[in-house]
């Protein structure tokens, strides 16, 4: 009985458990990642009777095979994409009514979509100041937002930046538990996340109302009927996060360590049969003045032979052995532009089509305590190898 009681306690706190008093915020990079994602705890969280509200990102209006499609229309203009997102908030509003959520309980916040990555390496801040704004405006208890290991760009980057600001603004609150944080995954398989998430069992009336949601993004439905329609048979699933969670490698990244003044990044990129860009590194975190900065790193893939990359690029680079367009090896990056006091970001940048092979790790901040430089041989034994 007491373990049943402990199994029960231990649940409501990994999965949410929505009451009257609850307010639920919803981040969703797209229209359509409500439904696709979120529809049966939408629908928990109405019956329960919380408040609800849902902030759509971007307006998905940069989605030109569907419009092409549809519209008979091979070139795409500004006025175009514009009308295509207008149409793709009407059928999120279409299927949160569905779902039961108030339209007027929603916000479009209309950036550039595809184009989110971009916006976090180059010019984040006033995009961090607005996701701060609408968290401190609404004051969540609950708060869904996408998983740094999405391996849609877009959800990768909205997830970064809503780390960033939850880190920097909101800890004491999730510290004590007035907010708790759930991550969502759409978009690809990361055993990082789906190793660690929580399932939420869904009722055949909640996965019919998911579904119905889902029938209301026509314009998604046109190319990829089947894809989209599948995501009513599986549960939605989700992470809790914490104040401070380790680090979880994914993709190419094999590990990670990080010292005072530098990063130890373990790569192992499995050869694509297509010849494609050179992946990039991007490495992002606050300076010391607390500007948020991106450094970005070639790792060259070569088409053919064995060879050892030279430290002659501004980044050292170590041990680095490349097969086709394969590579294996470990990366020094200097960190020490980066404040000690904040998280650090890495992401590998290898795309296929436009989905990423996998998304972000977040690096915690340095231990104040400083730490000898090691030799290699004993950096090899000290990094933490996930998987
Ligand atoms: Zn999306």
């Amino acid at each position: 009985m007491r373990l049943a009681a402990l199994l029960l306690e231990d649940l409501a706190v990994l999965v949410p458990a929505f009451t009257s008093g609850s307010r639920l915020l919803l981040f969703a990079p797209h229209p359509d990642d409500e439904s696709l994602a979120c529809s049966v705890l939408l629908q928990r969280a109405v019956r329960a009777g919380a408040a609800v509200h849902v902030v759509y990102v971007t307006d998905g209006d940069d989605n030109p095979w569907p419009q092409r499609v549809l519209e008979r229309k091979w070139r795409l203009n500004a006025t175009d994409r514009r009308r295509w997102g207008r149409l793709r908030r009407t059928e999120a509003l279409k299927a949160l009514r569905v779902l039961g959520v108030n339209g007027s309980a929603t916000r479009f916040l209309g950036l550039p979509d595809q184009k989110l990555t971009a916006l976090l390496i180059c010019d984040g801040q006033s995009a961090l100041e607005l996701l701060a704004a609408i968290i401190a405006d609404w004051r969540p208890t609950d708060l869904l937002v996408p998983s740094i290991c999405d391996t849609h760009p877009d959800h990768s980057a909205l997830a970064v930046m809503l780390r960033l600001v939850l880190s920097e603004s909101f800890s004491d609150a999730m510290a004590a538990g007035r907010m708790a944080v759930w991550s969502y995954v759409v978009h690809g398989r990361s055993s990082a996340f789906f190793d660690r998430s929580k399932t939420i069992c869904q009722s055949h009336r909640e996965a019919a109302t998911k579904l119905r949601a889902i029938r209301c993004h026509k314009t998604q439905l046109k190319l990829s009927r089947k894809r989209f329609l599948a995501y009513a048979g599986r549960p939605e699933r989700l992470v809790k996060l914490g104040v401070r969670d380790e680090t979880i490698a994914d993709g190419s990244t094999t590990s990670v360590f990080r010292l005072p003044h530098s990063l130890r990044v373990a790569l192992r990129l499995a050869p694509k049969a297509m010849r494609m860009t050179e992946p990039a590194l991007f490495v992002l975190g606050r300076d010391e003045a607390g500007a948020l900065r991106c450094a970005t790193m070639r790792v060259p893939a070569r088409s053919s032979g064995v060879e050892m990359l030279d430290s002659a690029s501004p980044d050292d680079v170590a041990g680095a052995r490349y097969y086709g367009n394969a590579f294996a090896g470990q990366l020094t990056i200097p960190v020490s532009s980066f404040s000690s006091a904040s998280a650090i970001f890495v992401k590998l940048e290898r795309r296929s089509w436009f989905f990423d092979e996998a998304g972000w790790l977040e690096i915690p901040p340095a231990k104040s305590r400083p730490i000898p430089e090691p030799q290699r041989d004993e950096i090899e034994a000290g990094v933490v190898t996930i998987r």
